[in-house]
């Protein structure tokens, strides 16, 4: 687990798009931190340039006692989340969620139990042996979570993980990601248009605005008023 600090992050794509300007915002370790705010204001872009998808114009990112400005992603030690997350079709949901630590050489017996705790606190046990054809999209949502956090990663992403499920399913997911945080304790970024979700999932919501960060504070503070 980590905090993840930025310090100053400017993004001005290559195009001159200023993206996201002087961005200042410490996530603490263990803490779930929403990132709201109209289409196009500059979240997923700040969200890419934690998970090193995208290069940092200005600024100090650090993760951890880290500083990790020019690390790639895959030495960050962070989990993402997509909202049309690709699994592997030809793969098990136990095949897909245990994948990076086969990869990683982790043993059998640990890959095994991982995912299998994964699973329960996923309410997936019963179909880890399916494959994604056969699941429905917030089953898929739940292996697609399941699968970062076998890792162990320091911090998740999440891009609008919910956006392309349905109403009720949502709602389902919604408790689903609380549960998980709750029990995982996991620094979390979350990024989403929807209030509801900024209203009942974090700890707290940073709103932003044309690259900027507008306003900061717990849901409650920043709805109820
Ligand atoms: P959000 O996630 O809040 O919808 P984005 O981070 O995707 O916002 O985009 C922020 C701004 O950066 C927008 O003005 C968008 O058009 C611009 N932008 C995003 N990606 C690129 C890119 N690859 N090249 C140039 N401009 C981009
Ligand atoms: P119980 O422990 O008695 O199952 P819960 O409140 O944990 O009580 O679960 C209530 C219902 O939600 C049950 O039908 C259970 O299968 C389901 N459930 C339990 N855990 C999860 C989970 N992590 N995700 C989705 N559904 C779950």
């Amino acid at each position: 687990m980590a905090e993840i600090v930025l310090e100053g992050i400017t993004k001005r794509y290559p195009d001159g798009a200023l993206a996201v300007r002087d961005v200042n915002l410490t996530v603490g370790d263990g803490e779930f931190v929403i990132l709201v705010g109209p289409s196009g204001c500059g979240k997923s872009t700040t969200l890419n340039m934690i998970a090193g998808l995208e290069d940092i114009t200005d600024g100090t990112l650090r993760i951890g006692d880290q500083v990790v400005n020019e690390k790639a992603p895959k030495d960050r030690d962070i989990a993402m989340v997509f909202q049309s997350y690709a699994l592997y079709p030809h793969m098990t949901v136990r095949e897909n969620m245990g994948f990076a630590l086969r990869l990683a050489k982790v043993d059998k017996a640990t890959v095994k139990s991982k995912v299998e705790e994964a699973a329960r606190i996923l309410a997936l046990t019963d179909h880890l042996d399916r494959k994604p054809a056969n699941l429905s999209g917030g089953q898929r949502q739940r292996v697609a979570m399941g699968r970062a956090i076998v890792r162990n990663p320091k911090a998740f992403l999440m891009d609008e993980p919910l956006s392309n499920l349905d109403a009720k399913l949502r709602v389902q997911m919604r408790t689903q990601i609380s549960r998980l945080q709750q029990s995982l304790g996991t620094t979390t970024v979350y990024v989403t248009h929807d209030q509801t979700e900024a209203m009942t999932l974090g700890d707290r919501v940073v709103v932003m605005r044309s690259g900027v960060v507008q306003q900061v504070g717990t849901p409650q503070h920043l709805y109820d008023a």
